[in-house]
């Protein structure tokens, strides 16, 4: 018989009954155990008969999807020239994460980390006119990123495999249908595959370009945290707007006040000093609510300077003293420049930034009128501070603060930011309550890129009018070795892996345990009648291992239902079905065995 059933007699596999010790994470633990991976290097893994088999699953599951929207499937080279990447500056902006290497003619060379570049120069290449469009091409292929910090198995690779595509449109409507019909193919691959997954407004980052959600599984081993609004929608932390607030009503405050404030440069020293030696007309404690703290950061602007040049900007922002900034969410808000704190340097540039007791009257273009400070320093306010609240703060004088000291009435910022971290409790902005923060790991991503990379490329079509315009491109990314190890890690247990049905390895294991030849023969018998219904079968033939190393290793491996053909099915003529998510275990006759399968798996799927 031409059997294609995996026999683990001869089946390229070693389980291991310890755990590998640099495994931080369950799904990369039994990976392991289970002798679906094998580590390389760090970050960089071999993927052995077992983990190649759902590996191919996940991507045929990818593939029919983004098919039936009408992409077509096209294969680039990992190794690619710098140009490209020097014409769109990712070449530096990508920083270390870019493996570069050179060929023995001294050329430079990249390992792609993404493939905008290259889809661009292609459609290029090929296309000239309206009339060629709208196209959408992929690719499954090996990316390269030197992350700083490998982590999670397959989770966070240096070598990982991609879906991605890329829409090319005439105009924005047909990239927002294209992008709409890529993350309607998301929302079916990932139900597919048993995948949980939130969609959440993101910020592009350094892609470029306008309109972008990711795909988040919720899972507590993710790097990503995202807001989530009791009406289902979720945020990413560094795309979440606070909602506008009211203005505060000031007419009862008493005009500002200056009072000295020895040695309270700090929130708690504030509140400490206060309490002593102004205790509050209303009779509760200070508290660091009342304080309004003004950070000074240092704005790094690529251009725009002299000449165009990169330059150093000193911006102050002002923030509620019981709140932290966020530097993410605040570095967002001042894309594409960077941030970082501020330095002793950029604090002596400034002589009306008085260390411990900095205030907004000498700050933002308020003060020039206030304070005849001719060329003041940008004041920005988090939208955590509402028109007409009243502040403790400082009065840019040594050892001197402000009382009373009201936003709109005595003093203006120049601007609004997202500056604080998201607390849970934060009001959604889509007005349906209280925030919660979650763990997720992004799984996919879809962007409306926009022009930027026809624009840097040159890529340009001919309209109806005859005139060459830019192309409206969109990509669409799925981290497929992601996925899988997202899927191991939402389907396990103690014992190991308990795969989906339609992406095991296989549907049934078939033990054959004891030392009976009939047991054996009985177990081949059932594995011919599951083939020859369409089912994959793992089946343990090995000889000499003990019935109880064969129900551990089917529990690590976790292919969904296990028949065990043993003694019983011997003496009584019984096979033991056990379904490997517990929830069933039964005997049924040896003879009915293969139609009992082939039900419980068609349930399953
Ligand atoms: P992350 O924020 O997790 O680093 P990213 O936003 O940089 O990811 P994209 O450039 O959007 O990643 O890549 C598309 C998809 O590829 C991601 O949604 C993710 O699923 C996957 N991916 C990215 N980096 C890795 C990696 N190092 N290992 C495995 N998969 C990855
Ligand atoms: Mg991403």
């Amino acid at each position: 018989m031409n059997s294609t059933a995996l026999r683990m007699s001869t089946l390229f596999l070693r389980t291991l009954r310890e755990d590998p010790a640099d495994a931080d994470v369950d799904s990369a633990r039994l990976l392991q155990r289970a002798g679906y991976i094998r580590k390389a290097a760090p970050g960089i893994w071999t993927w052995l008969p077992l983990g190649l088999r759902v590996l191919n699953k996940i991507e045929a599951v990818v593939r029919e999807e983004i098919n039936g929207i009408g992409a077509q499937e096209v294969h680039f080279p990992a190794l690619l020239p710098r140009e490209p990447y020097e014409a769109t500056h990712r070449w530096e902006e990508y920083g270390d994460n870019i493996f570069r290497l050179k060929d023995r003619h001294d050329a430079d060379y990249l390992l792609a980390p993404t493939h905008e570049e290259m889809f661009t120069l292609l459609v290029k290449d090929m296309y000239s006119s309206y009339k060629d469009l709208p196209v959408t091409l992929y690719q499954i292929q090996t990316k390269y990123r030197d992350e700083f910090r490998p982590r999670a198995g397959l989770v966070r690779g240096r070598e990982f495999i991609m879906k991605d595509a890329y829409s090319f449109t005439i105009d924005e409507e047909g990239l927002r249908k294209a992008y709409n019909d890529e993350r309607g193919a998301y929302e079916r691959i990932f139900q597919r595959l048993g995948v949980n997954y939130v969609i959440v407004s993101a910020m592009s980052g350094p892609m470029g370009g306008s309109q972008s959600e990711e795909f988040l599984a919720p899972l507590a081993i993710g790097e990503d945290t995202f807001a989530l609004a009791p009406s289902g929608k979720a945020w990413n932390v560094e795309a979440l707007t606070t909602p506008k607030l009211d203005e505060l009503d000031y007419s009862q405050i008493p005009a500002a006040e200056k009072r000295a404030t020895p040695n309270a440069t700090t929130v708690n020293g504030m509140i400490a000093l206060a309490d002593e030696r102004y205790p509050r007309p209303d009779g509760r404690t200070w508290a660091a609510t009342d304080i309004l703290k003004n950070v000074v950061i240092a704005v790094k602007h690529p251009d725009g300077g002299e000449n165009d040049k990169p330059w150093r900007e000193v911006v102050v922002v002002g923030i509620p003293g019981d709140r932290q900034i966020d530097m993410k969410r605040l570095e967002a808000q001042f894309a594409p420049a960077e941030i970082e704190e501020a330095n002793e340097a950029d604090l002596k540039a400034h002589p009306e930034l008085v260390p411990g007791y900095i205030g907004p009257m000498a700050l933002g273009q308020q003060a020039k009128a206030k304070a005849g400070i001719e060329r003041p320093v940008r004041y920005l306010i988090d939208a955590h501070v509402a028109k007409g609240s009243v502040w403790f703060t400082g009065a840019d004088e040594n050892e001197v603060d402000y009382y009373d000291l009201v936003y709109g009435r005595d003093f203006e910022a120049d601007g609004t930011v997202e500056a604080v971290e998201v607390r849970p409790g934060d009001l959604s902005p889509d007005g349906s309550g209280a925030l919660s923060l979650e763990r997720g790991v992004e799984i996919g991503q879809v962007f409306q890129l926009g022009l930027k990379y026809s624009n840097a490329l040159g890529l340009k079509v001919l309209n109806q009018n005859g005139k060459a315009v830019p192309v409206w491109m969109g990509c669409y990314g799925i981290g497929v070795s992601r996925v899988l190890a997202c899927v191991a890690e939402a389907h396990h247990d103690a014992k190991g892996l308990a795969w989906p049905a339609n992406i095991a390895p296989a549907q049934v294991h078939v033990l054959a345990t004891g030392k009976d030849q009939a047991a054996f023969e009985a177990a081949e018998k059932l594995v011919g009648e599951l083939e020859s219904r369409g089912i994959e079968v793992l089946y343990d033939d090995r000889l000499k291992v003990s019935p109880g190393v064969k129900f551990k290793d089917s529990e690590l491996i976790g292919v969904p239902l296990v028949a065990v053909v043993g003694r019983d099915t011997v003496n009584n003529g019984t096979i033991e079905i056990r379904c490997r998510d517990g929830s069933d275990s039964v005997a049924v006759p040896a003879a009915g065995a293969a139609n009992a399968l082939v039900e419980r798996i068609a349930a399953l799927r």
